[in-house]
């Protein structure tokens, strides 16, 4: 009998746990590659972000690789990691081994499902499978089609509320041996965080999710979550849910066993209700494919913003005219991080009061942000940007009035030292422009 060979290309799933598309590559075959390519230079759009990944999101990536290598490793697995591109490796492998198989979780990013559509044009005997894994809900689970998404959150909500969320799935006991040679790993990140918030990994995904619910914090989450600074304010699940150490399933299920133990109120509710939020952009972005990262969105008119060099570079090292603005940004810079308040006030800020083009502010938090995600990034800037998926279509900060809302007494603003910046926003300003002298022609 021949040896069914499959290939299993993890992405922003690193995880064993709940992870249906790694469970269901193990049932199907005898030999399994576990694959992770590193990306190659790839900016979501023309608008290259200054280097690959920020300190804080390499480290983070680096750590959740090396746990996921590790629990491959009591699986009798382990992770073979590529510095070539999926395309250049994965032909590579189907002709080393006679691979079978394919399998993936399923991913918004615009250029992983062109390299998916490839690949199955390349290899029509090959049997590809493409399994959702980084929801809630998979497309079948789902009371309309795609393209029937409903125009705004509050809709879907309406739809989406009343459907049964499956268990989360334990890990397997064992995976199938790989029939890979051994081979070092091509990158082994050198940068070292300073003070890191976050340490990468499912396992430390797991520990911070069973500390959260022991501390009690989601009874009064409703109440805190708008807070800028610390750890307590709100779950912290992004890391982790980001890059998949975390599956969204696994939190409902504990937070569902904390309801019924500690009692269920509006606060528990409204984690589950952001959690919502982010099943909706990751519609969202499956809905609109390339449109998501388009400067007029979803929507058939272009902003009246532009992109001014200057500004866009004191707005990422915080030194504009608005210290709550300047205290969010030295905060993200320095920890990867930043509260959802905070990124609200930054975005409207870039687009309303710097006149901005919104995909630039995006594609910097991409660079940045240790929970970058795709479909909740850009999904989030549009709507922001009044390109997106609100109603409303125009949001825009009173940055005077946020901040004696959320830093009344300034702490916040002292601590990431907002108040200095330089006195004007532009340092040329029309009267400095040289005098252009036009000449009727003759
Ligand atoms: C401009 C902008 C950019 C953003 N970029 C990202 C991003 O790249 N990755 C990311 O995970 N979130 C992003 N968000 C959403 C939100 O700010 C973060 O999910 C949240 O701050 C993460 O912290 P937390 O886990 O403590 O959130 P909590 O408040 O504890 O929320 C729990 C979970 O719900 C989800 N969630 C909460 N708010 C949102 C939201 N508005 N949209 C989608 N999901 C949400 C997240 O998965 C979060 O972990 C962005 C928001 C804005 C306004």
């Amino acid at each position: 009998m021949s040896h069914q060979v499959g290939l299993f290309l993890f992405k922003n799933d690193l995880r064993i746990d709940d992870n249906l598309g790694l469970a269901r590559a193990a049932a199907e075959t005898d030999q399994l590659i576990c694959l992770y390519c590193l990306e190659p230079k790839q900016p979501p759009s023309s608008l290259r972000a200054p280097a690959d990944l920020s300190v804080h999101r390499e480290v983070f990536l680096q750590q959740s690789l090396t746990a996921l290598d590790n629990s491959l490793k009591i699986l009798g697995q382990r992770l073979v990691v590529s510095a070539e591109p999926a395309l250049d490796i994965i032909p590579q492998l189907i002709t080393q081994y006679n691979i079978a198989q394919i399998y993936s979780s399923e991913n918004v990013g615009y250029y992983e499902n062109l390299l998916w559509q490839r690949l199955i044009k390349y290899y029509p005997l090959i049997s590809f499978q493409r399994i959702a894994s980084h929801t809630l809900f998979d497309r079948t689970e789902l009371p309309f089609e795609l393209t029937e998404l409903p125009d705004s959150f509050s809709k879907f909500r309406k739809v989406i509320e009343p459907l049964k969320i499956k268990p989360a799935r334990p890990q397997p006991m064992m995976l199938p041996p790989s029939p890979a040679s051994s081979a070092a790993w091509p990158w082994i990140s050198n940068r070292s965080a300073h003070q890191p918030l976050f340490e990468g990994g499912e396992q430390q995904g797991l520990t911070h999710l069973q500390r959260y619910f022991r501390s009690g914090l989601a009874s009064t989450y409703k109440e805190t979550r708008n807070g800028l600074d610390g750890m307590d304010y709100s779950t912290k699940f992004s890391p982790w849910l980001a890059n998949g150490c975390l599956s969204a399933r696994r939190i409902i299920q504990s937070l569902r066993d904390y309801e019924r133990n500690m009692g269920a109120n509006d606060s528990t509710y409204w984690i589950y209700f952001e959690l919502l939020w982010r099943e909706y952009y990751q519609c969202y972005a499956h809905r609109h494919g390339k449109r998501l990262f388009g400067f007029s969105g979803i929507k058939s008119r272009k902003p009246t913003t532009s992109f001014y060099p200057e500004r866009f570079q004191k707005w990422c090292r915080g030194n504009t005219p608005y210290p709550i603005v300047n205290a969010c940004m030295k905060q993200l810079n320095s920890t990867g991080y930043m509260s959802n308040r905070g990124r609200q006030l930054v975005a409207s800020c870039f687009v309303h009061e710097l006149g901005l083009d919104w995909r630039y502010g995006a594609a910097y938090m991409e660079h940045q942000l240790i929970d970058y995600d795709t479909a909740s990034n850009w999904g989030n800037w549009q709507y922001l940007a009044g390109v997106g998926a609100d109603p409303r279509g125009h949001r825009r900060f009173d940055l005077t009035k946020q901040t004696q809302l959320y830093d009344p007494d300034r702490a916040f603003i002292n601590r990431w030292d907002g108040d200095r910046h330089d006195p004007a926003l532009d340092s040329v300003d029309a009267a400095d422009w040289p005098i252009v002298t036009f000449q009727e022609p003759l």
